[in-house]
This record gives structure tokens, C-alpha cells and sequence, in this order.
């Protein structure tokens, strides 16, 4: 047998994604994850949690408890709530859910990449719309895209550019879509924008956010997905009946109703320390998120400092990233560490 022939022919071309990390790190800027841990007393809650789990019986498989806090905390029904294992997940579900073979996926480029890997993983075609020289939509060219795809995706902020693109281009997007607009609001709690409240007026618009960002709980793996209660009924049809842990959506329930305000804060202070250090030595993209893409002289020879110094980076190597770094703001140690090496010139 030709294992190789076997596969769905759409991720023929696909390389398994690997996120490149850098091993025996001593600091880790690479994925945007938050360089604080959660706070003592929320994990002193989460340990007490704990102590009351079943760890034989599956978990509530409708998450109700948590899907309850964020209902009340964004002030939408839990029928309009969907629980992801991840976020990557529930963009997993919606294409699952919605396409069919061929079906047409624009994203803007670059852009968060698993819209493009998922879209091929379930068949659809993925069309990308470079963004414009300000790394803003191109407002005529995704317009086209969008007329007859069955969704665009929009990171708001963008990752890796770290920029929102211009609210009144989205939502020019928004009224002309036939299909779904998702806006992927992992980074809200750093941006503080949203287009939460269109969900009730646009059918067509689906909210994602996440926990792995400003609630610190990467490593739990919980996302959620807000949306018309019709389009959350069809995704709880491919829904794998117990895709988030008991322990995870323990520590998500405890971490929305933790203030993570005082560490956004400070992590936004150390951003804006860093884009003004930074910006007189390298092009640098203002950030309404909780990292800054950076553009460096020599790509190569900055991912060997980095590496020399046990700093874990995320460097790009092709296209119109070449040469680009991005860069997690972590804590202040690490920030330091970080502009130390860039400061040096790479
Ligand atoms: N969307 C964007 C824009 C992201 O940057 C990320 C994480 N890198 C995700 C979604 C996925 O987040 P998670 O699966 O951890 O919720």
C-alpha cells in the first residue's frame, strides 16, 4: 500500500504544523502565551477545585457551569455559547460543520496560519488576500474574496502582524458576506475591542476568544465560541461529546472570574516600553495585542542570538515575513533579555 496516496489529497502538500520552539529555553517569547501564571489565589481555588473531581466519570459534557460565567460575563445566552478544546478546535468544527468540498475559505495574509491548515484538513479551499503596506485589509480585493466563500476569517488583533484592521472596512465585510464572518478575538482582553455587540443584528458573525492569552491557561487549552444558537446547535452535532477536560473547564471557570486587569495592564505598560526602545532602530508594527512584530536586518543571524542567549522566538523565513521576528511581551526579566540582543544590532 502507498500510505502516501491514501491521504485526503487537499493536505497533500501540507507540512505537519511545528511551532519551532526552541528546547532548554530560559525565555520563552515564542507563542504569545502569557509570561505570568495564573495569580496565587485563583490557583489556590483551582487546587480546591480539584479536590472535589471525579477523576472515573466523564466530564459535563455541555460544560454548563462555565458556559454559564460567560454568558453572564458577556451578556449573551449559553445557547450562544459553544466550549472548545482550544480555540483551533471550534475553527476546526466550523469548517467541519459548514463545508463541503471546495468550498471557498478567504483569510487575509499574513495571517494566523491553522485558518489556511484547517481549511485544507476539511477539504475547502483556502483563498488568501494579502494584507495592504500598513498590514490593514485591503478593502476591494477582500470584498471580492468574500463574495461566495463560505467564510473569512479575521484575526482581531491579527497574529503575527499584532495590528486591528479598520473596523469600518469589517464591517463593510460584514454586510456584503453570504457566508460567515468569524472574528477571532483571542487577543481582545489586551485590545479591548470587539464586535461582540453585532452578534444579535448579523447572523453571519461568529466571536471566538481564548483562554491560552491573558487568562494564562495555555496549557489548558479551553477557547469558546459565541454565535447565533443556530449555528451552535450545528457544530454540537460534530462536536466530539467530551472535547474539554474536567480539570480545564474547572480552571477556565475559576480564571473568568479572576480580575486579570492589573496583569493585562502591565503587560500593555512593557509593550509600549519596548515598541518606543525598538522603534528607532527597526520597523515596528504598533501592537493592540500582547506581542510586536519586528523587522530585523538579518533574519538568520538574529534567530542564532536569540538562541545563544536561551530566548525562544518566533522568527518568519519566507515571503513578505522574511527577515520579520515576533516577539511575546513576557515578563519584565525577559523583555529585558529580549531588547538586550536587539539593541546589540541583529
Ligand atoms: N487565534 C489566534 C489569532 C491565535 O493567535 C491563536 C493562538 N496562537 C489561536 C487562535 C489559538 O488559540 P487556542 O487554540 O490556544 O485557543
Amino acid at each position: 500500500m502507498n500510505i502516501r496516496e491514501m491521504q485526503r489529497s487537499s493536505i497533500k502538500g501540507l507540512k505537519a504544523y511545528d511551532p519551532e520552539l526552541l528546547a532548554n529555553y530560559r525565555y520563552k517569547v515564542d507563542a504569545n502565551e502569557n509570561g505570568y501564571d495564573v495569580p496565587p489565589l485563583a490557583r489556590k481555588k483551582i487546587l480546591k477545585e480539584m479536590k472535589k473531581v471525579f477523576f472515573n466519570r466523564y466530564p459535563d459534557p455541555g460544560a454548563v457551569k462555565l458556559k454559564g460565567i460567560l454568558a453572564k460575563k458577556n451578556s449573551v445566552s449559553p445557547g450562544s455559547i459553544v466550549i472548545g478544546n482550544g480555540s483551533d478546535e471550534l475553527i476546526h468544527y466550523l469548517l467541519q460543520a459548514f463545508t463541503d468540498p471546495g468550498d471557498i475559505i478567504a483569510a487575509p495574509a499574513p495571517s494566523f496560519d491553522m485558518y489556511s491548515i484547517l481549511a485544507l484538513a476539511n477539504g475547502a479551499t483556502p483563498v488568501m488576500v494579502p494584507l495592504d503596506d500598513n498590514f490593514d485589509l485591503d478593502e476591494a480585493a477582500t470584498l471580492k474574496a468574500v463574495n461566495g466563500a463560505k467564510f473569512i476569517f479575521l484575526a482581531y488583533p491579527n497574529n503575527p502582524t499584532g495590528n486591528c484592521f479598520s473596523r469600518g472596512k469589517i464591517l463593510k465585510i460584514i454586510k456584503a458576506a453570504q457566508g460567515f464572518v468569524v472574528l477571532d478575538e483571542a487577543y481582545f482582553e489586551f485590545s479591548g475591542k470587539t464586535f461582540l455587540p453585532l452578534l444579535k443584528k448579523h447572523k453571519n458573525l461568529i466571536i471566538l476568544r481564548t483562554f491560552s492569552k491573558a487568562f494564562s491557561l495555555a496549557s489548558m487549552r479551553v477557547g469558546y465560541m459565541m454565535a447565533d444558537p443556530e449555528v451552535i446547535s450545528i457544530i454540537n452535532k460534530v462536536r466530539l461529546p467530551y472535547n474539554v477536560n474536567v480539570v480545564s473547564q474547572a480552571c477556565a471557570a475559576v480564571m473568568a472570574q479572576t480580575a486579570i486587569a492589573p496583569v493585562v495592564k502591565k503587560i500593555l505598560t512593557e509593550r509600549e516600553k519596548l515598541y518606543s526602545a525598538l522603534k528607532k532602530d527597526y520597523p515596528v508594527v504598533k501592537s493592540d495585542a500582547n506581542f510586536l512584530l519586528i523587522k530585523v536586518n538579518d533574519g538568520n543571524y538574529a534567530k542564532k542570538m536569540f538562541e545563544k542567549s536561551g530566548i525562544s522566538i518566533r522568527m518568519f523565513k519566507d515571503g513578505r515575513l522574511k527577515d520579520f521576528l515576533r516577539l511575546t511581551i513576557g515578563t519584565p526579566d525577559e523583555n529585558r533579555a529580549a531588547l538586550a540582543i536587539l539593541k546589540r544590532g541583529v
